[in-house]
């Protein structure tokens, strides 16, 4: 069967896989979705025998109709191989009763490399199956950890380049110096004197200029994007979930059918919506509890139908969730409406012009697959320090507010049901928040010994990740104000 995508604004045209890759952001402005969730077609039982590339391959396969079979399993194995640290590539780790999914054994030390160490051999194939001659350029802007992500999976990759917007007052130290340390000719850095959404929104704008693009054309460039937009990101982080819920089954942690939760620390709400494809392929999952910091703009949206972007950004220990538009939930908002590509363009340009909008009753009625709860500064301290003292787990702080939240919604619910957090970064990565909620004394330190202490205290060697960025030498340092994005990126491609 071959599946096609659509925009979520346009209801007429169709994409394949490949073209949908490759394009990133549909020309309208909209999201690509496919025109169906397919269901799985093996059982729990052999899913069960797979190994993670054969679970990619199986999961892949039904979204991707138009690669080959020798296509999908050609990126899938350039992708997860010894880059990470596990055979297992997402190992499950048990602390008293519940799951930890570690998303984090990558290249870069957090989930988004399960997705971007796939994402440019699905592009790069996407561009050979369409004919494509001009070079790629890849648009990305980052709240700290899809940049690195991005920039190790396109570095050097032939036929690309890639440029990373990444706010300037807004990411740990450790992953700037993993971002302005990166290798590669065709790989750029740029600071914005602004926040996330700032450069989230300069990068769509930048998308959307028709003019702009045929200049690039002309050059011998087209953009494209590896922010979870794409449905090349979305695809790959449907696996975990599914190779999660065989892992238990396989641990005899659950009996097949038995339905389990699933937290995810969300942002722009790519991996919990990934989680939501999951379950609509038939995992068993029963409740997708999505978990905000203080930016808990989606908290509110599930609790009220209310999304309101009109409030204070707030800096956190958890920084790659400091979003107030979550790009990916645009996607489910189009779903609960139906497929409502009409509807959907409403709600998203009030959203444009008045930074808020509100669901309809009939949509809030088809959010009952999620459950939503938020964790403050000191409840993601305290989770971390507490999980600690208890079993001697280090979490990193956005796992802490997934955590805590679920502590919450357990408490609240009495829901016993067995649960899998997405633990979606290494603590080595937010070495200094983590280390500071579990003893403020060690603020003193400076950020290697941080990363030296914690290998004693966590028993958890210290990443390759950690260990390359020591003593690398600066390689980025442009910097620039949000309005100047398009003329950066022109002035890159000119070099
Ligand atoms: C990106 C990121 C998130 C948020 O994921 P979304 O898919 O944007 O919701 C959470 N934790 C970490 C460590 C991340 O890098």
């Amino acid at each position: 069967m071959n599946l096609l995508y659509k925009s979520t604004r346009n209801a007429e045209k169709t994409v394949t896989a490949s073209e949908a890759i490759l394009k990133g952001l549909a020309d309208d402005g909209g999201l690509y979705v496919p025109v169906s969730i397919p269901k799985l077609d093996v059982t729990l039982d052999e899913l069960k025998e797979m190994s993670y590339q054969e679970t990619a391959y199986t999961v892949m396969k039904q979204f991707l109709t138009d690669f080959t079979e020798e296509e999908l399993k050609n990126c899938i194995a350039k992708a997860y191989d010894s880059k990470f640290d596990t055979e297992e590539i997402a190992p499950l780790a048990k602390v008293e009763d519940t799951y930890y999914l570690e998303l984090f054994h990558g290249a870069t030390i957090a989930f988004k490399d399960m997705a971007l160490s796939i994402l440019p051999h699905l592009l790069t194939t996407s561009a050979k199956k369409n004919n494509v001659k001009n070079e790629i350029v890849i648009l990305t802007a980052t709240s700290g950890d899809t940049g690195k992500a991005a920039l190790a999976g396109f570095a050097d990759v032939e036929g690309t380049k890639i440029i990373v917007f990444y706010p300037k007052n807004g990411v740990s130290k450790v992953q700037e110096l993993q971002m302005v340390t990166q290798k590669g000719a065709n790989t750029s850095v740029v600071a914005i004197h602004g926040n996330f959404d700032c450069a989230q929104s300069g990068v769509k704008a930048i998308f959307e200029n028709k003019e702009l693009a045929k200049e690039m054309d002309e050059a011998g460039y087209q953009f494209s994007s590896a922010n979870s937009i794409n449905i090349g990101r979305l695809v790959p982080q449907i696996v975990y979930y599914v190779y999660a819920y065989a892992k238990l089954l396989q641990n005899e942690e659950i009996t097949a059918g038995e339905e389990i939760n699933v937290v995810v620390p969300t942002g722009n709400f790519g991996n919990i919506l990934a989680a939501y494809f999951a379950k609509h392929m038939g995992v068993p999952i029963g409740k997708l509890i999505c978990a905000s910091n203080d930016n808990k703009v989606l908290f509110d949206f599930f609790e009220t139908g209310v999304y309101d972007r009109n409030r204070e950004f707030i800096l956190t220990i958890s920084p790659s969730m400091d979003i107030l538009i979550s790009s990916n939930l645009e996607r489910l908002v189009y779903m609960i409406a139906g497929c409502d590509a009409k509807k959907n363009s409403e709600l998203m340009k009030a959203l444009k012009e008045k930074g808020v909008y509100e669901l309809s009753d009939d949509m809030k009625a088809n959010l009952s697959d999620f459950a939503a709860g938020y964790a403050t500064e000191a409840e993601v301290k305290n989770q971390i320090a507490n999980t600690y003292k208890k079993t001697g787990y280090v979490m990193d702080t956005h796992t802490a507010v997934a955590a805590s939240v679920y502590e919450k919604y357990r408490q609240e619910s009495g829901d016993e049901r067995k649960t899998v957090i997405a633990s979606t970064a290494s603590p080595y990565k937010f070495s200094r928040s983590v280390m500071t909620a579990i003893d403020a004394n060690y603020d003193m330190m400076d950020e290697f010994d941080l990363i030296d202490t914690l290998e004693v205290i966590s028993n958890v060697d210290i990443p390759n990740a950690v260990e390359e960025i020591r003593d690398a030498k600066i390689r980025h340092t442009l910097e620039c104000d949000p309005d100047k994005m398009e003329e950066t990126v022109k002035s890159i491609l000119k070099r």
